[in-house]
């Protein structure tokens, strides 16, 4: 008998969907058991020693909104804050961080590791325990019935046995469990597996090929056999990382210097303040020299021989991919970003690269300032297997699979932050499925995070899927700055956000209304006006400041300045003017706020419009799918749209008309037959 442990939930991987899935089902209340090849390598940035930029940012906004980790751990190890795209809408507006990457990796270990209820495990996971029926179940050390968990020690909690039924009506699956390298067993009554790029993963440098899951780790193999068998759609993709300079053979001087903002803006709403020393980022481009070496050598490089099978990111392409799909360019931009506070390692931003080593060498060396830099690691490209996310229900569980759920890269998207969002929802879903409860499910209209899970369990994907803001329909109600007013409530209800931190989200709230109120009702004063150097404003008697902050060319800071006394007046809004003044995060915080107020005013025809539109969505996606529901008896249904639908099988009749190529009257044959089959 193998020795065996207990969880009520195991994720597999400790990486940025792992780190996120357990830490949420074990803040609520969960036995979490967190395994993962390497202990020392929890949350390794595998590229760019860097979190957020454009969208993605927003996407930690979210995470840490419904009282995920990953802000917070940011915050604490940047080096360099920059918020993104302030000369353009805020709809846009996205953090970046710079981070110390050894320290990203030590934090996260920290906050796992402070966590009750989290059990980190090193180990492989080769294989899955499969419950298949009755009398199926693997006996633990007891003899007790393993595998399900606090449904069955309960026996309560809402859809319990009924869920129990379906599995067995239905001819379902459940994984109850893993099975470890090592020869232990671990059962659990959810299973979350993250595993990133590691699953048949293949280097190449190149003519050079091997296994391995990322640069100096092996591949996952077995587990990648384990996932086939259980007769996943399966997709091959694959990512590609720059080389690595030592930064003391890097002529500084000559690059353009990018600082970071005097004030940063921190991903988490919970962060007081920058620990870490910020540092500069600097500017760099390739010379004709360069371009002419990927040209002669393009064709040794593992992407163009014809080596790799897999698609790569169409939006983080190869330096080579670059030169080729844009011949005319006479240059490419890239720059040196520094991988911590502690290490002279460099990353080259921009010049991801499956070249051979030799050929990388004298790449780097054409550009003046690092002509005689030392690569201390080669770029390379992996290749790896990804499952095909329609496999997939909206609480990422695996349809023909109960128990169940995918986080990650394993669902064909790229980056850490796409992989955090994934990982809280897989990891909140798991833990209500665990308890019995009904699945938390996010829509296009709350997040992107709701958008990215719409778009990858409708569509799937047969390239990296990246997060865009342009993916969203309502972006302007997709903010960075209310990602909190649009989240933390659900993350207050589901157990992921403390007393402390709700209350200063409350708050924060309490605040924005008297602003906005404030705004409404104060009549705007010559004097304050032109004390606030708005003095040649015209036609403004009679106008409330709200008024004025609709006319393009007013911002809130000047406003904020000439009403200075009246805030100062409201307990609430002093901390407007008065507090910290010498403390940049708490600056950029208000400032932030103000602007938040400001574009809601600003806005507010064109958000009433769109919120008629999401009303809209809203009602198709209320329209649910009975999974009973039978295509093939739908008259008139032709056979292509009954196997997309098939092959999706949708869970309402909005996420049916975003499969691709589903037409208008398939969804109305689709709507009538629910009530006929019904
Ligand atoms: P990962 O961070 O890969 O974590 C997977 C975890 O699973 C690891 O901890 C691993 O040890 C563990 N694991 C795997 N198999 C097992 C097993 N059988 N048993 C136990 N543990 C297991 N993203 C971008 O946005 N832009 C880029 O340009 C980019 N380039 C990349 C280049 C390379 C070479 C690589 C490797 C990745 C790149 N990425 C890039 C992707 C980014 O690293 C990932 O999107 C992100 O790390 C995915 O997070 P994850 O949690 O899904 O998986």
């Amino acid at each position: 008998m193998a020795f065996t442990e207990q969880y009520d939930v195991a994720v597999v991987g400790a990486g940025h969907a792992g780190c996120e899935a357990a830490m949420a089902a074990a803040r609520m209340g969960l036995k979490t058991a967190l395994i993962t090849m390497n202990m020392d390598l929890i949350a390794q940035m595998s590229c760019n020693p860097a979190v957020g930029g454009v969208a993605k940012g927003h996407l930690v906004r979210e995470v840490d909104a419904l009282g995920g980790i990953m802000g917070e751990v940011a915050d604490a190890v940047g080096i360099q804050f920059r918020l993104l795209n302030t000369s353009r809408g805020p709809a846009v507006w996205s953090p970046r961080a710079q981070c110390d990457k050894a320290q990203y990796r030590v934090k996260m270990r920290e906050v796992l590791e402070g966590q009750p209820g989290l059990h980190i495990r090193q180990a492989e996971v080769v294989d899955l325990v499969l419950d298949e029926g009755p009398g199926t179940r693997d006996q633990g050390p007891e003899g007790r019935e393993q595998g399900t968990g606090n449904r069955e020690q309960e026996g309560k909690g809402q859809g319990v046995g009924s869920r129990e039924q379906g599995v067995e009506e239905r001819g379902r699956r459940q994984v109850v469990g893993l099975r470890l390298r090592d020869g232990r067993q671990l059962m659990a009554g959810a299973t979350i597996i993250t595993t990133g790029t590691f699953l048949n993963g293949l280097i190449h440098c190149g003519e050079e090929r091997y296994p391995a899951g990322r640069s100096g780790e092996p591949a996952s193999v077995l587990l990648g056999e384990a996932l086939r068998r259980l007769g996943l759609r399966t997709c091959r993709l694959k990512t590609g990382t720059p080389p690595r300079l030592d930064g003391r053979t890097i002529k500084w001087h000559m690059f353009e210097e990018q600082p970071g903002d005097a004030d940063p803006t921190p991903f988490s709403f919970r962060t007081k303040k920058i620990v870490q020393p910020q540092i500069s980022c600097h500017i760099a481009f390739t010379t004709p020299e360069t371009l002419r070496l990927i040209r002669e050598n393009v064709h040794r490089s593992a992407m163009y021989s014809g080596q790799i099978e897999g698609v790569g990111p169409r939006y983080c392409p190869s330096i080579e991919d670059k030169i080729v799909k844009f011949p005319d360019k006479t240059q490419h931009q890239f720059f040196l970003e520094p991988e911590g506070l502690n290490t002279h390692e460099v990353y080259i931003n921009g010049m991801s690269t499956s070249l051979p080593m030799e050929v990388q060498w004298r790449m780097v060396h054409s550009i003046p300032g690092l002509d005689e830099a030392e690569l201390l690691r080669p770029g390379y490209a992996i290749e790896y297997d990804s499952v095909d996310a329609t496999e997939l229900d909206r609480s990422l569980q695996v349809k023909s699979m109960e128990g169940l759920y995918l986080a990650g890269q394993i669902n064909g998207t790229s980056g850490y932050e796409e992989a955090a969002c994934q990982g809280i929802m897989a990891g909140i879903n798991a833990a209500l499925w665990v308890k019995g409860e009904a699945p938390f499910t996010m829509d296009r209209t709350e997040g992107y995070t709701g958008i990215l899970i719409d778009d990858l369990i409708s569509k799937g994907t047969n390239e990296p899927y990246r997060m865009f803001t342009s993916r969203a329909e309502f972006r302007l109600h997709l903010r960075i700055d209310n990602a909190d007013r649009r989240l933390t409530p659900y993350g207050r209800k589901l157990g992921l956000i403390n007393d402390e931190a709700w209350a200063e989200y409350e708050q924060k709230q309490a605040r924005m209304v008297a602003l906005e109120k404030l705004l409404n009702i104060r009549k705007v004063d010559a004097e304050a006006l032109n004390a606030a150097d708005l003095g040649g404003l015209t036609a403004v008697a009679g106008l409330t400041w709200a008024q004025l902050l609709k006319r393009p060319e007013v911002t809130i800071e000047p406003v904020m300045r000439a009403l200075a006394e009246d805030l100062r007046k409201e307990p609430v809004l002093a901390e407007f003017v008065d507090r910290h003044p010498d403390d940049a995060v708490a600056r950029a915080a208000f400032r932030n706020e103000a602007r938040a107020v400001e574009t809601e005013i600003k806005f507010a025809g064109y958000l009433d419009q769109q919120k008629k539109s999401i009303e809209k969505l809203k009602a198709a996606e209320a329209v649910s799918i009975p999974e009973w529901l039978e295509y093939g008896a739908i008259s008139g249904l032709s056979r292509e749209m009954r196997e997309k639908l098939e092959r999706v099988r949708p869970q309402t009749i909005g996420q049916a008309s975003r499969i691709p190529g589903v037409t208008p009257a398939a969804l109305s044959l689709v709507h009538v037959s629910i009530r006929l089959q019904g």
